[in-house]
């Protein structure tokens, strides 16, 4: 079974014996309570690094007052199991408290991106995301880090920190990968109940309703937010937007206290 890893110490140790080979390394960064979306990132991570770290770290930074930072699923027996089976090679988990000692005081705030969609609604979290990240990357130092479109603007946050910040680090984005009826895979699926769980593909649909709109002569993009959200009613889902940007149509929405989100290319 792979080792994981708690401190920076021992994380330390082990690069140094993969940098001593000069083997490439792949970071995979995650929350942990992994599926089958985190094992694509780290299968497509193990096919492009000679040796890949998946961690697992619940960021406290990025998640607001009234957030579900407290009963966040954690499974770090599961995950160490998915990971490797995945083609993990180290499982980095380090707590909070080594994270973010006493007088932690240094923040990553990418301007403009981090108050759109779901910045707007979650103030805070990309500020949490981009620090939390670039400090993942410091321990690390991997040639190449892979993140998943399903967190659309989270990718393009991180792709500006990446190019402002000068961060030497490859940013991979990976497909959304989605469950049969087209729910895309989350760790907050978890927190649905049956009912909930029968609703929730309606976000994907509502969002394919979109790009049909897109698709019709003179669309503009307030028509194509409209027809996500007319989709939506009456599914049990509440929207909290539905947006055109970057060329991707995304939507958040509420079922019951579970936030979902999804987007897909226009
Ligand atoms: P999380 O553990 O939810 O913070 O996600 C860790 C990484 O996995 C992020 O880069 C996510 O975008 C990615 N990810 C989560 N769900 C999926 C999915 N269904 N398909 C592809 N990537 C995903």
């Amino acid at each position: 079974m792979i080792p994981v890893v708690r401190t920076k110490r021992a994380l330390e140790r082990l690069l140094a014996r993969w940098r001593g080979k000069r083997f490439s390394v792949g970071l995979v960064p995650t929350m942990g309570a992994l599926h089958a979306g985190h094992a694509a990132l780290l299968r497509r991570a193990a096919a492009e690094n000679d040796r890949v770290i998946a961690s697992v770290f619940v960021n406290p930074l990025q998640f607001g007052p009234r957030e579900d930072y407290g009963r966040y699923p954690r499974a770090l027996p599961a995950d160490r199991k998915l990971a490797a089976a995945a083609g993990a090679c180290a499982v980095y988990a380090p707590s909070a408290a080594a994270m973010y000692p006493r007088g932690f005081s240094t923040y990553v705030e990418v301007k403009g991106l981090s108050d759109l969609y779901c910045g707007r609604h979650r103030p805070g979290h990309f500020r949490g995301v981009a620090t939390v990240v670039l400090k993942l990357f410091n321990q690390v130092r991997p040639d190449r880090a892979y993140f998943g479109e399903k967190d659309w603007q989270q990718v393009r946050v991180l792709e500006t920190m990446i190019r402002d910040l000068d961060v030497g680090v490859a940013l991979v984005r990976v497909p959304t990968v989605r469950e049969r009826d087209g729910l895309a895979l989350s760790s907050r699926n978890a927190y649905l109940s049956a009912a909930e769980r029968r609703a929730a593909p309606a976000l994907r649909r509502a969002l394919e309703a979109g790009r049909a709109a897109a698709r019709r002569p003179r669309a503009r993009p307030r028509m194509i937010a409209a027809a996500v959200r007319r989709a939506l009613s009456g599914t049990g889902l509440k929207v909290q937007y539905a947006g055109v940007w970057d060329g991707r149509l995304l939507a958040a929405a509420f079922l019951g206290r579970t936030r979902l989100i999804d987007n897909l290319p226009l």
